[in-house]
């Protein structure tokens, strides 16, 4: 839905107020299109889902799902000094941990599946380390499981949402249908 900018002067008390008016769109409950090449992979472009048009949340998870996490291939991961060791990302933890995604203008890396639902499941179990701040400490790498945690963790929260978002579902409507027709063989 575009917007245009209207400036009105208020005649009452002589100062200047603002107002947006929406054009209305033909079809404004329609979810608008969104094409993968627009989201961001690298992990450190990307904006929150609760940035986007609330129409399009979805579809932009689905898609960021279906393209998988940000796992760079080739790249010469950079070594930094850790206590007195040098050490950098392992590559084959992208083989463990398949939610890990590595963003290579930050070196640290992130969880996609957390990253989607982040705003929706609320911030618990250290998450916040793996979505917006990033984690590097490449000596530490049990912190992986930490994230992970048990079954009723953030993590497996937000790993279960993005796997349903693969599953067919039920439009509102038919569920409206089925449960109207079902009040109708009640009442007769
Ligand atoms: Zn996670």
């Amino acid at each position: 839905m575009k917007r245009y900018f209207k400036r009105n002067i208020s005649s009452v008390d002589g100062e200047t107020s603002s107002q947006y008016i929406s054009q209305p769109s033909l079809a404004p409950s329609m979810p608008i299109k969104i094409d993968i090449i627009d989201l961001p992979s690298e992990p450190a472009n990307r904006k929150r889902i609760l940035d986007y048009d609330p129409n399009q949340r979805e579809e932009i998870k689905r898609l960021y799902w279906q393209r998988g996490p940000c796992q760079p291939g080739g790249h010469l991961f950079p070594q930094k000094v850790i206590g007195s060791k040098e050490r950098c990302f392992v590559f084959t933890w992208f083989k463990e941990y398949h939610w890990l995604e590595y963003s290579v203008k930050a070196d640290k890396v992130y969880c996609l599946c957390c990253y989607l639902f982040r705003d929706i499941v609320g911030n618990q179990g250290g998450s916040e380390t793996f979505v917006s701040s990033g984690f590097s400490i490449w000596s530490k790498k049990k912190r992986f499981d930490t994230h992970v945690g048990d079954i009723t963790s953030f993590h497996h929260r937000a790993l279960q949402k993005c796997e349903d978002l693969m599953k067919p579902k039920q439009s509102i409507a038919y569920v409206f249908q089925r449960q109207s027709e079902r009040d109708k063989l009640l009442d007769s």
